[in-house]
């Protein structure tokens, strides 16, 4: 493959769009005047979001994907599980119980994943295997495009908190991408309606996304002006935590416990059976989305058992109901957050996966009162789509259909910092536009109080302990005075990216203090994510070296097996004598030297070539 930068500034070379979900990511880009979606190299037009070490070998996507079963503590998925949150969070927690890979408390409760490769135990952050699936994303498409890729715009739900978009966007510069754009998926997917249905769109309409995916779940209000050109987002809620991995989760409990009344025995501790269940029973959920019954039969499941069960989709609906009842009721949140009755809404779009459950499309053709629900967006590809369109604009592309595309968010959880008496004090409510910038005066608690330590949470509870604590630091130097006399002005600024910058001032001296997220508070630091970029970067050589030598390996056995062949059609006997050693001795060097590098391996099979020709 060869790769060109078109030009000295980079301003030539494409900008892509990444879908990076939970399950599975997509990549797009704008190209001949519309967005192409980027098939890999297996020709999927999405890559499942998965890593494997298998015998020194790192796979990522399908290859990675496929052999799960056969090594299921080496295969990682669900990093955006794990993504921006900490080790003791009860969802890593209760994660963790499903997960058949091993996450450890890292330091400052940053959570890690434990894997062995090449013999070695290996500890990776979720930013580092999400890196590396934006790595493989980024690849897609420098194969496709056959020019080398630096700037993407990456989505994430709407309902993530500042630390999970942080820690997404440093994935992303641990990939070697510039993040132009950290963009919500149900906002990419508006996108992607509003282009599509362009001239359709002849006044104002307010549009409901629904995305639920893989692993998350967001509702966006928005409303889009004639032309599908202006996006104002109105209101987002969401989980994100709740999708298709859960819907799977209680299929495989349900098949653990039929195990157990049956053969009496408990299969929840067999990572490798496990594995095996969920894979099946994510094959059977997507059957019951088109049939009402169908079966799961694995050999050998557990202990030589076979297993074989049939599962109706009243079943599953009735083992997932609390969830698509949490669907609903946030979906009522959100409508009831931007003031707006459900007859109001024009359009409702489905995007991801789990949205092809009939179930879920009932109820929410229930809630609004039978209207039409819109599947003219391809569920699976319109985040990619729309995150293509927004990078093709901001990375300056001229095409008319996006002279007038604009795109106003909003920040989906409040901000604010920490008040005497633990009373949390919203600076930025939810659902406010962004950017956005807001300031307000605090002052100090007690007599000649000298320094104050700032702490900033995100969340919807009124004491702050209860909402996500995204940083602290201390303000000191202020001038000694009676207490509530000195003034601090806070200010927050959220960019939009949605990502927040907090700055203090101490108003009689003009002395401030930023907040920079430190690792502490879950955040890598710029140190941090060059060292993972020289890792990534080994990562890529390891995975290159294991190439090449894979090729050697298979050229010196290729060249043993052409030689024995050879041998047959040769009479003069001494020199059938010596091929006949050569290739002996090279077969038994083979076996005892499975570690051989690439250099010994074909410096092994020049010799005996020439030896033999
Ligand atoms: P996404 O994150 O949008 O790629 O969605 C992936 C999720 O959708 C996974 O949990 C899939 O199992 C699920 N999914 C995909 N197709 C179907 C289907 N036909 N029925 C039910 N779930 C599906």
């Amino acid at each position: 493959m060869v790769l060109t930068i078109m030009d000295g500034t980079g301003n030539d070379t494409p900008a892509i769009g990444i879908d990076l979900g939970t399950t599975y990511s997509c990549v797009a880009v704008w190209k001949h005047g519309h967005i192409q979606i980027i098939p890999n190299d297996q020709g999927n037009r999405t890559t499942p979001s998965c890593v494997a070490f298998v015998n020194g070998e790192r796979l990522i996507g399908d290859g990675a994907k496929n052999q799960v079963a056969m090594n299921p503590a080496n295969t990682i998925f669900d990093a955006k599980r794990l993504i921006g949150r900490r080790f003791s969070d009860s969802k890593v927690q209760d994660d963790m119980k499903l997960w058949p890979f091993r996450v450890i408390q890292g330091p400052s409760d940053t959570p890690k994943i434990v894997v062995s490769y090449r013999g070695e135990e290996k500890e990776f952050l979720a930013e580092e295997i999400s890196s590396m699936i934006l790595g493989k994303m980024k690849d897609t498409a420098q194969t496709y495009l056959g020019k080398i890729v630096e700037k993407a715009v990456i989505t994430v739900p709407a309902y993530f908190n500042d630390s999970q978009r942080q820690a997404t966007k440093d994935a992303g510069a641990i990939a070697g991408l510039n993040v132009m754009r950290i963009i919500n998926e149900p906002t990419a997917a508006a996108i992607a309606y509003g282009l599509d249905n362009k001239s359709d769109i002849t006044s104002k309409i307010n549009v409901l996304v629904f995305d639920l995916g893989g692993g998350t779940f967001d509702v966006s209000l928005l409303t889009m002006a004639e032309g599908g050109g202006t996006l104002e987002v109105k209101a987002v809620a969401g989980d994100t935590h709740l999708g298709g991995e859960d819907f799977d989760s209680r299929m495989v409990d349900q098949c653990a416990q039929e195990f157990k009344r049956r053969w009496n025995k408990d299969l929840t501790g067999n990572k490798r059976a496990l594995g095996r269940l969920k894979c099946a029973c994510e094959k059977a959920k997507r059957i019951l989305s088109c049939d009402i019954l169908t079966s799961i039969e694995i050999d050998g499941l557990h202990e030589g058992i076979d297993f074989s069960m049939k599962f109706s989709r009243a079943k599953f609906e009735e083992l997932n109901i609390g969830y698509f009842v949490k669907c609903i009721e946030t979906l009522e949140a959100c409508l009831n957050d931007a003031k707006m009755d459900k007859s109001c809404v024009n359009q409702v779009i489905l995007v991801g996966g789990s949205t092809r459950i009939p179930k879920v499309q009932c109820m929410l053709q229930e809630f609004f009162e039978r209207k039409e629900l819109c599947k003219s967006v391809n569920p699976d590809e319109a985040v990619a789509y729309g995150a293509a369109v927004m990078a093709a604009k901001l990375s300056g592309n001229t095409d008319k259909c996006f002279q007038d595309l604009l795109l106003l968010d909003v920040t989906p959880l409040s901000l604010g910092i920490e008040v005497k008496g633990e009373v949390f004090d919203v600076l930025i409510p939810r659902n406010t536009p962004i950017p956005t910038k807001k300031s307000k005066f605090h002052t100090t608690c007690y007599d000649n109080q000298s320094e104050v330590c700032i702490k900033v949470y995100q969340g919807e509870r009124a004491r702050s302990v209860d909402n996500h604590l995204l940083g602290m630091f201390t303000l000191s130097g202020i001038p000694l005075a009676r207490k509530c006399v000195p003034q601090i002005n806070d200010c927050f600024e959220m960019d939009a990216n949605g990502i927040l910058t907090v700055t203090s001032e101490i108003v009689s001296t003009g002395a401030t203090e930023k907040l920079t997220i430190t690792n502490q508070n879950g955040r890598l630091s710029t140190d941090e994510i060059e060292k993972m970029v020289k890792d990534a970067d080994k990562y890529k050589q390891d995975d290159q070296e294991y190439k090449k030598k894979a090729i050697a390996f298979n050229a010196l056995e290729d060249c043993l097996y052409n030689m024995k062949h050879k041998m047959k059609n040769i009479e003069n006997g001494e020199r059938l004598l010596k091929m006949e050693h050569v290739v002996a001795d090279t077969t038994k060097w083979l076996q005892q030297n499975q570690a051989a590098s690439a250099d010994e391996l074909q410096r092994m099979r020049e010799y005996i070539e020439s030896i033999c020709m």
